[in-house]
């Protein structure tokens, strides 16, 4: 295997039966608890306006901490190392009113400057558990902020169940709404070409200058994954294949995915990316790609690092050396 994938496993007791004993809530909230903030979509993070090279997670701890728990959107992320974890949606304040409600309105903490920064710009100079945390606050955030009002009949929610459920606040609809995470799949194709193992990568025309990836898409309703992976590879390359298997998979709470990675064995060669996705794609040799990764040309680039699209890479990488 190669490295572990980030934003997965978790350093949190989730200890989802208790969330919905409010007494047992209110005392986690009395014992020393710690506040991830989420101001628009972005995370509190140390380090934040200089160049991100050794960032951490800005957390709210001690009486600033229920200070913020009063509020009645905060979210249980559950228990670390016994003390309860929270995430708390700042995003109807202004940045800076955000800011001066963590107590940063300067800018600064004890370790360097504090900001509210792109989980994305840092999550690959992180430590697996500290990214963990704050893709499920961001995650979380993003949901809840999503689901203000009713999606039936439109009457404003609450917060409810440690913030696991917005319900209606409706006498006649009532409905309960819980977290929704929208299955991705992410699949690298390969395939055995003039005695060469290859492996098709593409690109999205959106996308840095000479960055390629795996194909990935959305599960659409009704669809097996084995189904969702053989279409996508069928609509962005005009590839069949057979041989699907599961690899892995990777919250990408960006905004609310789960990826969920595979691999699959071409049947068909001749590549043709149509029109709507994909702006080319292509077969790579692994000689092709040890290449790319050594060049810092713009036609060098593969996937992010964080991402479970070059952990595909890297483990089919890794089987041929
Ligand atoms: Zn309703």
């Amino acid at each position: 295997m190669p490295h572990r994938l980030a934003y997965s496993g978790t350093p949190l007791d989730r200890a989802a039966a208790k969330r919905d004993d409010d007494a047992w809530l209110a005392a986690q909230t009395a014992e020393n608890p710690s506040v991830l903030a989420v101001w628009q979509d972005q995370s509190l993070i140390f380090g934040a306006d200089s160049d991100h090279t050794d960032p951490d997670a800005a957390v709210i701890s001690g009486a600033a901490a229920q200070d913020m728990l009063r509020a009645d959107n905060a979210i249980f992320l559950g228990l670390k190392d016994g003390a309860p974890v929270f995430a708390l949606d700042l995003s109807d304040l202004t940045e800076q009113a955000a800011l001066d409600a963590v107590g940063h309105g300067h800018g600064h903490g004890p370790d360097g400057d504090v900001g509210f920064v792109d989980l994305r710009q840092v999550g690959p100079l992180l430590d697996q558990p500290t990214g963990s945390m704050l893709a499920f606050a961001r995650g979380m955030s993003y949901w809840q902020r999503r689901h203000q009002f009713c999606g039936i009949c439109g009457t404003k929610t609450r917060s409810n169940t440690g913030g696991f459920v917005q319900q209606c606040t409706s006498a006649d609809c009532g409905v309960d709404h819980f977290p929704r995470t929208d299955p991705a799949v992410i699949m690298l194709v390969t395939a055995e070409i003039s005695d060469v193992e290859h492996c098709l990568l593409g690109r999205q025309p959106s996308w840095a200058e000479g960055l390629y990836s795996s194909l990935a898409g959305f599960v659409e309703p009704g669809e097996s994954l084995e189904v969702a992976v053989a279409r996508e590879v069928m609509e962005e390359a005009s590839i069949e294949i057979t041989d699907v298997e599961y690899r892995a998979s990777q919250p990408w709470p960006f905004p609310s995915s789960l990826m969920l990675g595979f691999r699959a064995r071409a049947t068909t060669f001749d590549i043709d990316v149509g029109e709507d996705e994909l702006e080319d794609a292509r077969w790579f040799s692994r000689d092709d790609l040890h290449e790319r990764m050594r060049k810092d040309a713009a036609d060098g680039k593969l996937s992010r690092s964080d991402s479970i699209a070059r952990w595909l890479i890297n483990d089919w990488l890794n089987e041929g050396s």
